[in-house]
């Protein structure tokens, strides 16, 4: 689903981010990316997003080279993506249903499409009843549920979550990452970048770990390694 051939990153001459990384994820994988700061993992997530298109290598994602994608085409690819932030990056003035009934109509979806998806990625991630509430009348964790909720509410292929867990306490946490499983089960792709050790380490899933811009140790099952 996801391969990377080769990619080398250089912002400038003194900062290489990433140095001819090859990876192959499949479909219905659950891959952690962990690293040391400045170890590459935000260029690697940038160029999955199409923020960054590398100079270097190809990416292909779907059997599609994103690095050879048109201007016109990158709305619909970011479209297959859902993505999901440590500060959640909520609409502060728009309700927890309005935060994911948005991401459906900018799509063009009928109202009734959109009425149905948005009560179904709700009630999956545990909101049901939250629908009317405001973004910051909520605890950490359901903001990151609403987060969650406007991931999923396009159907990804991918879903890419960059430290997820960052601003929550160890249960809530927890409880977010059994929400990525119990997504992850039903199909979606995840990649997820994170320092958190003890979830990693919980989770017996793929551990890649990012080194100075090489990927040193790529492990199935794998836990939390911050050393080679
Ligand atoms: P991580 O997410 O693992 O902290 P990054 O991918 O952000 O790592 O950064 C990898 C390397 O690339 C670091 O040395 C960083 O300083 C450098 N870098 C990242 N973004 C830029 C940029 N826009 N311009 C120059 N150097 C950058
Ligand atoms: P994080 O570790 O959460 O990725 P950073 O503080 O490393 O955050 O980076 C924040 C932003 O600054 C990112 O968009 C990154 O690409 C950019 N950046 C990181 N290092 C550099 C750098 N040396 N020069 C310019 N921009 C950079």
């Amino acid at each position: 689903m996801i391969t990377f051939n080769n990619v080398t990153v250089q912002y400038d001459a003194s900062h290489t981010a990433l140095r001819g990384v090859n990876i192959h994820i499949d479909k219905g994988e659950f891959v952690f990316i962990v690293g040391a700061s400045g170890a590459g993992k935000s260029t690697f997530v940038k160029i999955l997003t199409h923020e960054l298109v590398p100079k270097e290598g190809s990416v292909i994602v779907n059997g599609q080279d994103i690095t050879r994608l048109s201007n016109s085409k990158v709305p619909y690819y970011r479209r297959k993506l859902g993505i999901v932030f440590q500060d959640f990056r909520l609409l502060e003035d728009k309700t927890v249903y309005e935060n994911v009934a948005f991401v459906l109509r900018v799509t063009g979806a009928k109202s009734r499409e959109i009425r149905e998806r948005t009560s179904h990625v709700l009630n999956l991630v545990g909101l049901r009843g939250k629908e009317n509430e405001m973004p910051s009348k909520l605890s950490g964790g359901e903001q990151q549920r609403v987060a969650i909720a406007r991931a999923l509410a396009n159907q990804p292929l991918l879903l890419i979550a960059d430290e997820p867990t960052g601003n929550l306490d160890p249960n809530t946490s927890q409880e977010i990452m059994d929400l990525f499983s119990a997504i992850n089960h039903m199909g979606t792709t995840i990649i997820m970048v994170t320092h958190n050790q003890d979830l990693v380490n919980a989770m017996h899933k793929r551990v890649i770990l990012i080194d100075e811009g090489h990927i040193v140790s790529d492990v199935e099952k794998g836990g939390y390694i911050s050393h080679v």
